[in-house]
Parts: structure tokens; C-alpha cells; sequence
């Protein structure tokens, strides 16, 4: 829990959002959750393989969402092992320094954004480095608004790297979700 908190701190952070920021979260934003939190808030085809961040409320002000130019952080220091293409935009494979204890094959998906074209395979980031926008869903019609999700996934078996990718992530039978609240 304390990692993702920090995480939540370093979004506003990058966003400069302030201090008072509350993040919130609509069920079907969350891990395992079979709503949609859009268009017609009915069921999701699959549960969610991950938790969404779109909407917060800054101390007592109305609530507001990340903007289609929102920057988004890396959660620690790590390398990224892939790049590839989401339903909405571009998904970054990334082990995180930090979880050797856990899993030595626990990756973290940071999914529908635009990445900074200079990052991919092999390349390092730091805790906190800028790694992409959210990706503008108005240009692919979707009725999602521009989010961040990130999934936790724990594999199953030595994968080449490029084939961790959403065909693998979205296989229940191939892979291991963790959910990223409480790491
Ligand atoms: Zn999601």
C-alpha cells in the first residue's frame, strides 16, 4: 500500500495538482470490478486487469480529471522491457526495481498513453521520470476519458520480451494479476 501511495503523491506531483489532492476511484476503476465506469456504466466484457486514475478533487473544490496532456511518472526506477499497442494507445512494459523479494518476474503495465518517443526496450527511467501523457481518447472516438491504467502482473514463465503485450496480459491462465493497491 505504501508504494501505490506514494505513486498517488508522485501523480499529482507531476500533474502539479498540490498537496490536498484526494484521488478518487468509481468501482469499476478498480482490479477484478465488472462495471464500466463509462458511456453507458453497464458491464465490462472481461473484469479489469488493472485500477484506472482519471478523477480527483483538490481539497474542497468540484471534482476534475486528468486533461488529455496529463504527465505521468514512473513509479520507481526500473528498465523497460516492452512497448506495444493498447485499445487506446501505446502500453509500457516495465520492471521496477524493488520487487526481487517478491517475484523477480513481477512486471508493471502503464497502459493507454503516449510515450516519450525516446523510450523502449532496454532504456532505464528513474523514480519519477516523466515516461508519457495520457493518451487523447477523442482521437480514437472512445467514449473512456483519457486515464492511466496500470496493472501489476506476476509471470508464469521466462517470456520473450516482445511478447508481453496485451494478448498475454488480458490471458488469466498465463499470468498472475497483483493488484497494484497494495504493493
Ligand atoms: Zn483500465
Amino acid at each position: 500500500m505504501e508504494r501505490f501511495t506514494r505513486y498517488l503523491a508522485a501523480l499529482a506531483s507531476a500533474n502539479k495538482l498540490g498537496d490536498r489532492v484526494k484521488w478518487l476511484f468509481f468501482p469499476g476503476m478498480l482490479q477484478e470490478n465488472c462495471d464500466k465506469w463509462w458511456d453507458d456504466f453497464g458491464r465490462r466484457p472481461t473484469a479489469h486487469e488493472g485500477i484506472d486514475f482519471c478523477f480527483f478533487r483538490e481539497g474542497e473544490k468540484k471534482i476534475a480529471r486528468l486533461t488529455k496532456n496529463a504527465q505521468i511518472p514512473a513509479m520507481d526506477k526500473g528498465l523497460i522491457l516492452n512497448r506495444c499497442e493498447d485499445f487506446l494507445g501505446e502500453s509500457l512494459v516495465i520492471a521496477h526495481e524493488g520487487f526481487d523479494h517478491f517475484s523477480s518476474k513481477v512486471v508493471f503495465v502503464y497502459s493507454h498513453l503516449k510515450i516519450k518517443k525516446n523510450l523502449g526496450p532496454g532504456s532505464r527511467v528513474e523514480k519519477g521520470q516523466i515516461i508519457a501523457q495520457v493518451f487523447d481518447t477523442s482521437l480514437k472516438q472512445s467514449k473512456l476519458l483519457p486515464h492511466l491504467h496500470l496493472s501489476c502482473i506476476e509471470l508464469m514463465e521466462k517470456t520473450p520480451l516482445d511478447d508481453l503485450n496485451w494478448s498475454l496480459f488480458s490471458d488469466r491462465k498465463k499470468i498472475n494479476l497483483i493488484n497494484p493497491v497494495f504493493i
